[in-house]
């Protein structure tokens, strides 16, 4: 076993613990191995260790990973801001995109999802710590921004994505993944069909766990610090 599928035994079981805490059935919470900044060779390790799943979140980065592992049938999972330069490639060649936070890339990712693909996967981000700096719609214009999503023909909505602040000191770690599961909550009352909470990372997947969350993106726990820093 490699130093990846290690870590990954590890991530599974903090999942399971987590889950058994909570009183929830351990396939109810999924895992993004988020590769960003690590080779080809070590994503071939967490397919090995049984991870098909991974999150990246620049294009420029991604792109050659994703055609050097064609052999390999994944799922790959954009998780960056979605720039509309991107949108061509990001359609063409995610499964999932979980940075959708406004309409316009939402209507470019939909026409530019190639007609033999099934339709591309996405998340609304929310900017739900309220974070000046962060991106994603405020949490008063997701239902708007998601009733909008739902009608294009070539997205699949699935629900909500969102990077909380990390919890100050005496703060507690689960109250943004509450306020994101109660906004999810209120999407569904409205009609919407929603099965998807993604949001947890190496820090915080406990909290996100007990607070409802059903996609986990964990990247430091599986491959370890990231010290390239990778941008477009
Ligand atoms: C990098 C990244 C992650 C993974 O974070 P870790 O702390 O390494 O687990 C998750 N989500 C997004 C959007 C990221 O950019």
């Amino acid at each position: 076993m490699t130093g990846i599928g290690e870590n990954l035994g590890r991530v599974r079981a903090r999942i399971v613990d987590a889950c058994g805490a909570a009183q929830r059935p351990p396939e109810s919470v999924g895992l993004i191995a988020v590769s960003k900044g690590f080779a080809v060779a070590d994503i071939r390790q967490a397919v090995a260790a049984g991870q098909f799943a991974f999150g990246e979140s620049y294009v420029q980065e991604a792109l050659p990973k994703i055609e050097q592992l064609s052999d390999l049938k994944l799922e790959w999972h954009f998780i960056g801001p979605v720039q509309s330069n991107k949108t061509r490639d990001i359609a063409s060649h995610f499964n999932w995109v979980h940075g959708v936070d406004r309409l316009k890339i939402a209507q470019r990712l939909s026409d530019h999802r190639p007609a033999g693909l099934p339709p591309l996967q996405a998340c609304v981000q929310v900017n739900i710590s309220g974070e000046a700096s962060k991106s994603g719609c405020k949490p008063g214009d997701a239902l708007e921004l998601c009733l909008a999503v739902a009608t294009l023909p070539r997205l699949h909505l699935r629900g909500l994505m969102s990077v909380p602040a990390p919890a100050q000191a005496g703060e507690n770690p689960g109250t943004a993944f509450r306020r994101l599961r109660e906004l999810f909550g209120r999407m569904r009352a409205q009609g919407l069909v929603l099965d998807t909470i993604s949001a947890g990372m190496s820090e915080d997947m406990e909290a996100a766990i007990a607070e409802g969350v059903t996609l986990l993106r964990i990247g430091t726990a599986i491959f370890g610090e990231r010290n390239r820093q990778t941008s477009e």
